[in-house]
């Protein structure tokens, strides 16, 4: 099974409560457009290198398109096609008015020097200038982009379209960023694991959490969790796995981030492990913050928590998602666990339109409320309808955009 089918196969359950027509569905899940460029640069050492960039722009009965951009060698049309669905029903879910898009470049950024980089993302700007701005569809960061490429972005399509900082969010705090936007997605994602944590009647300090991935989402999410007493006895990131189970130290694991070039190669107060055995730690709470299709079936016979928080996009098989109800594993999905980081662009654009700045509280404030509301929606409807959880937000999801569809009148 390709992305794309787990996102559609998703999609099709809640579809089938909604009882909706096949007509219906076809209009709902099929992209309005899909792109696909060269993006050809010279290196430092002087050689060509061709990458391919992608931008899908999938719905946008509620407003223009909003997702990220991604960075990574396993970028594909049908990756970037799945994403951009799930910004769709994300949006709409946690109800700000926006559609859902996606784009990616197959390049392995650990392999390319900042200037490189920066050559990369501009001339991927001089494909796409026109099919994007404040208006229509506007990116963000994602795994292997952040504020740096966000800069480089605004500065190159400004070039064709005038001063435009709403071209894109996620950008650097001093260049009409956000304070707070980049500690937003990690914080939205350890507001719901709080949230659900209270409905599983545990209490914080008796809870431990594992997470997969250190970057921008995970390590947020670890200092989050560990402010809140939770006890996070164990992480990763593309090195592999770091485990004490008495609880690590997280604002030291950051440092040494920080410290060593954004790896976690080598840290050395705890003790290493694989990503596998990091799936499969005895904790209360597992929080992939990473790839995409993290969890298959067999794998998910093995998971020992007892909830998982997908901060990832897209971490798990629908084969996988039926053993975890199976076996009464709770699944908060990643259409609301993560929506924390799109709120928080919204708030980015919405101030950018409107040449105006909010404090880190202000922010700090909207997303927490926005997030919490989003949780309770989900978990009422979820607890009404006798569905999981990722049911209940796809029907909330697809049922908002279903309505805005028909509202506006665009199928005649
Ligand atoms: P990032 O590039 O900042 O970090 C990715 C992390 O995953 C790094 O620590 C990397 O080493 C690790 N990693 C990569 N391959 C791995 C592997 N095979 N095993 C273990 N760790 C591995 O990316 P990010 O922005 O933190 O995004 C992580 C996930 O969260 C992605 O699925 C992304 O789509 C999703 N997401 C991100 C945002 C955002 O605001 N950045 C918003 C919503 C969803």
């Amino acid at each position: 099974m390709r992305a794309f089918e787990a996102t559609e196969y998703y999609f099709h359950q809640a579809a089938d409560l909604l009882d909706l027509s096949r007509n219906i569905r076809a209009l709902l899940i099929t992209p309005k457009r899909e792109v696909q460029v060269q993006v050809s640069i010279e290196r430092d050492n002087g050689q060509v290198a061709t990458f391919i960039g992608y931008r899908v722009q999938h719905d946008d009965a509620r407003g223009p398109m909003k997702g990220g951009l991604r960075y990574h060698p396993d970028v594909d049309l049908d990756e970037v096609r799945s994403l951009a669905a799930l910004m769709t029903w994300k949006t709409a879910v946690v109800e700000i008015p926006y559609g859902g898009a996606k784009g990616g470049i197959n390049v392995n950024p650990r392999e390319m020097s900042p200037r490189e980089l920066q050559k990369i993302t501009r001339t991927f700007v001089d494909q796409i200038h026109d099919l994007v701005g404040p208006d229509s569809d506007i990116p963000a960061p994602d795994m292997g982009t952040n504020a740096e490429v966000m800069a480089w972005f605004m500065n190159q399509y400004s070039k064709y379209h005038g001063f435009s900082p709403a071209c894109v969010t996620g950008k650097p705090v001093e260049l009409y960023g956000l304070p707070g936007r980049e500690e937003a997605t990690g914080r939205g994602v350890g507001i719901v694991t709080l949230k659900l944590l209270g409905r599983m009647g545990r209490k914080p300090h008796q809870t431990t959490v594992a997470i997969q991935g250190f970057g921008n989402v995970g390590s947020h999410t670890a200092r989050f969790l560990h402010e809140a007493d939770c006890r996070v006895v164990a992480v990763s990131d593309i090195s592999g796995g770091y485990y004490r189970p008495e609880g690590l130290d997280v604002p030291d694991l950051i440092r040494y981030l920080h410290q060593n070039n954004y790896s976690l190669s080598g840290y050395p107060n705890a003790e290493p492990i694989s990503n596998e055995q990091l799936l499969t730690l005895p904790v209360d709470v597992l929080i992939p913050a990473a790839l995409g299709g993290v969890f298959d079936a067999d794998l998910a016979r093995e998971v020992r928590a007892k909830a998982i928080i997908e901060a990832a996009n897209g971490p798990t098989w629908p084969e996988a998602d039926r053993v975890f109800q199976q076996r009464e594993i709770l699944v908060f999905p990643d259409i609301v666990a993560n929506a924390g980081g799109v709120t928080a662009s919204y708030f980015e654009w919405v101030q950018n339109r409107q040449h105006y700045r909010w404090g880190r509280d202000r922010v700090r404030q909207e997303l927490d409320r926005i997030m919490s509301e989003s949780f309770e929606r989900v978990w009422e409807l979820a607890t009404q309808r006798k569905v999981s959880l990722r049911t209940a937000a796809y029907i909330l999801g697809i049922g908002r955009v279903g309505r805005a569809t028909i509202l506006g009148g665009s199928v005649t």
